[in-house]
């Protein structure tokens, strides 16, 4: 059977860089759910959904096809044959993609697809719901946290170091912070703490630190 390391928490936390240097480690793919999100709601801008219907998105949604390519470390996704690369990373999406993930039918389809994703192997997956709704069960589970400054300024630095966005510090701390409110509020399986996992606050610690701290906390089993 395949093992999960599920690891939660708010936007620009440090999930991704994280997940990606513990699944090298271990030889486990990664996973990033919050980009099956953001092509769902880059499919929708492009279509010119409107966003605030929910039975428009739920019926554009459910139509949208997403291929798995698992290989050189994660799971990879195409759409039509392409992979959406930065144009699922735009200030446009950030502000949009809570408004698609809040909505069941799209969360159940998310939630499918990510559940599906242990036909291909163990598995480190990040986002808001892993460790409470999709892999509840696991025994890696993560809260990996942050203080609001500290995520804004990482999220900035590499919205310019990846040439995405150019905005100031307080426009990502807003942008942030009204995502996390929408996630953490919302009905379907809204992101907070579950029981049980282990909380990580990243605020003042190297990338190198956070990963130890992961792959300390890994059952004694995994880690041979
Ligand atoms: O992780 P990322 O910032 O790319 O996620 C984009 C959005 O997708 C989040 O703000 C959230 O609304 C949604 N998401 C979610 N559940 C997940 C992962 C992401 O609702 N497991």
């Amino acid at each position: 059977m395949s093992r999960v390391i599920g690891i939660d928490g708010p936007s620009g936390a440090g999930k991704s860089s994280v997940s990606r240097i513990v699944g090298e480690r271990l030889g486990f793919l990664h996973v990033d759910s919050g980009a099956l999100y953001r092509i769902l709601t880059w499919q929708c801008l492009e279509a010119g959904v409107d966003m605030e219907n929910p039975a428009a998105i739920h019926a554009f949604c459910e139509g949208v096809e997403i291929e798995l390519r698992p290989g050189n470390g994660s799971v990879e996704y195409y759409v039509g044959g392409e992979a959406p690369g930065s144009r699922i990373r735009t200030p446009e999406i950030n502000a949009n993609a809570s408004k698609v993930a809040r909505e069941k039918p799209v969360r159940d389809k998310v939630t499918a697809i990510l559940k599906g994703m242990v036909r291909f192997g163990d598995l480190v997956v990040e986002g808001r719901d892993i460790t409470t709704a999709v892999f509840p069960d696991s025994p890696a589970r993560f809260y990996l946290t942050a203080s609001a400054e500290a995520r804004a300024m990482r999220r900035q630095k590499e919205e310019i170091e990846k040439g995405i966005a150019n905005q100031s510090a307080e426009d990502v701390k807003a942008s942030l912070l009204a995502r996390d409110a929408i996630d953490s509020t919302r009905k379907y399986a809204p992101l907070r703490k579950a029981d049980g996992v282990i909380e990580i606050d990243s605020s003042f610690l190297t990338l190198e630190q956070v990963v130890e701290a992961v792959l300390d906390a890994l059952p004694e089993e995994w880690k041979s």
